[in-house]
């Protein structure tokens, strides 16, 4: 899985989607820029987000607030206080780590101990193999998860009281190593602030220090009663917003999964205080639903209900989709009772309330929040997607199954040969669908290779002229993930194309 992995970053690489931030000075480490199809692919992902959001509700609206915002907000919101991962240091290696990320990595490896049991069992035992009762009875299965429970306790503990020489104690009692040098000399464990400092403007009093935003949602709450008030939203009402958030992420690894910079889709839905639960699974559903609706594969995804709650919150759960490197969280909801709200009526002196008419009376509303990264959901699409295909004859394939209104090229062009007037013939029918589909033209290479590379990045349809367009105005229409191909009229291509590749 590691190396389909590594195969698909590259692939990400050489077709123009993903590249690493700086690269020609050695790169920017967990930063990425989007190359031509990339922001194809991206930008589709967004527009299937903000659409299925503010289009197909009557009561969510969008904004779109700016990063820079004024620092009180985020000792209101509690970042400056609380937005810490706990981070531990090699003193040989000088290698700098989260203590909760190394920790659970102890925990997991628990667990393929206990799945290396089970498989190695279920290759024995074969068809007669009862999985439940090895899992209930085998010694060193059961030795495993008690070791494994243990450790996971003293784990939750030590992060529910926050407690960092406790966090420290374990990593020392259980013998972790740093994974990279194999050594463990270690320095106590210390709070790392995850918000990205800068300074603005330059006064007589010196320069106002402020924050890269490291969430969307705070520029929501502040406008909270902007848009409640200009929109005339009565409650309940949703506020959506796209834009790009920054975290100074100590472990920064798995490609576009942990970065840097990086952008996020949310939605906070205001309530009735009393109801907010009521909301949550709604939206819990809704949003399942949503992914689901893609149609990569009902089974990849999971929920994963938090037992452990943020201060601010009633209720959590996480979207987790099947990644390369197992099942990982893609979208948050969280039930956040009236927190950021209160906390900004007291921090601001503000009222920020809303009259209810249907009960006569003013409250400070609930939310909800669906949040969601757009380079995560990326990747979920990316990799579920790739497939290296073997055909017949021993060649293969590489293709990009792309739900095709996400897909960054909707259809390619081809001439058959570069002559006889069928480039020019080509050029004719880009012209006609370009102001609807994104669309390229290619007569470079042998048709083969040509269909290749529209594998390559996923372009659901080529359009094939030959000789026979000339005669009588057909072309071949190639479907991508079948490699069927259809003789159709020029005239009826948009039609075609608007009813598959449509959102
Ligand atoms: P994680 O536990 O993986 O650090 P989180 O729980 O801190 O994520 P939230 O604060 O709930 O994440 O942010 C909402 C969404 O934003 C996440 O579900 C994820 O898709 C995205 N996201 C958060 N941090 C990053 C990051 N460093 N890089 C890319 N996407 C991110």
């Amino acid at each position: 899985q590691e190396d389909v992995f590594k195969t698909i970053v590259a692939h990400a690489k050489e077709y123009g989607f993903v590249f690493q931030s700086s690269e020609i000075y050695d790169g920017l480490s967990a930063v990425y820029d989007y190359g031509q199809n990339g922001v194809e692919l991206k930008n589709n992902i967004k527009r299937y987000w903000w659409e299925a959001m503010t289009m197909l509700h009557d009561n969510i609206v969008g904004i779109d607030s700016a990063i820079f915002m004024h620092p009180t907000i985020w000792k209101a919101s509690g970042h400056v206080d609380a937005f810490n991962d706990p981070l531990i240091d090699n003193k040989d290696s000088k290698k700098r780590y989260r203590a909760d990320v190394l920790i659970e990595e102890e925990i997991a490896k628990f667990d393929d101990k206990i799945e290396k049991e089970v498989a190695k069992a279920r290759k024995r035992f074969g068809e007669s193999f009862d999985e439940a009762m090895f899992r209930q009875t085998n010694p060193r299965v059961l030795e495993n998860q008690k070791k494994r429970d243990e450790l996971h306790e003293r784990f939750s503990v030590a992060m529910n009281a926050n407690d960092l020489a406790n966090l420290r104690q374990i990593i020392l009692d259980y013998e972790i190593v740093d994974p990279i040098s194999g050594t463990r000399n270690w320095t106590d464990v210390r709070q790392f602030n995850l918000m990205f400092k800068t300074e603005m403007g330059s006064t007589a009093d010196g320069a106002m220090e402020v924050y890269l935003r490291p969430e969307t949602a705070q520029g929501i709450f502040v406008n909270y009663l902007n848009v409640q008030k200009t929109g005339r939203m009565r409650i309940p009402f949703g506020i959506a917003q796209i834009g790009k958030a920054f975290r100074n992420e100590i472990v920064a690894r798995q490609f576009i999964f942990r970065m840097r910079e990086f952008e996020q889709m949310e939605m906070q839905f205001f309530v009735r205080p009393g109801e907010e639960l009521k909301w949550f699974d709604k939206w819990r559903q809704t949003r399942l639903r949503w992914h689901k609706a893609l149609g990569l594969g009902d089974e990849k995804y999971r929920f994963h209900d938090h037992e452990k709650l943020a201060h601010y919150a009633n209720a959590a759960t996480d979207i987790e989709f099947q990644m390369p490197f197992g099942f990982k969280e893609v979208e948050g909801i969280h039930s956040r009772t009236n927190f950021d709200l209160s906390q900004h009526e007291k921090f601001s002196g503000k009222k920020i309330q809303y009259f209810d008419p249907e009960l006569n009376e003013s409250y400070v509303p609930y939310v909800i929040e669906t949040s969601i990264g757009v380079d995560r959901m990326f990747l979920s699409v990316l990799c579920s997607c790739y497939e290296d295909q073997q055909l017949e004859g021993g060649d293969h394939r590489v293709v990009l199954h792309f739900p095709a209104p996400l897909a960054p090229v909707k259809c390619a062009v081809l001439p058959l040969v570069k002559k006889d007037g069928l480039p020019e013939k080509a050029r004719e029918i880009q012209h006609k669908l370009r102001f609807d589909f994104t669309c390229q033209v290619d007569e470079k290479d042998s048709i083969g290779k040509r269909y290749r590379r529209q594998d390559a990045i996923g372009t659901p349809y080529c359009i094939t002229v030959d000789h026979q367009t000339l005669e009588d105005n057909t072309v071949t229409l190639r479907h991508r993930d079948s490699t069927e191909q259809e003789r159709v009229n020029v005239d009826d291509l948009e039609k075609i194309l608007a009813e598959k590749v449509s959102l």
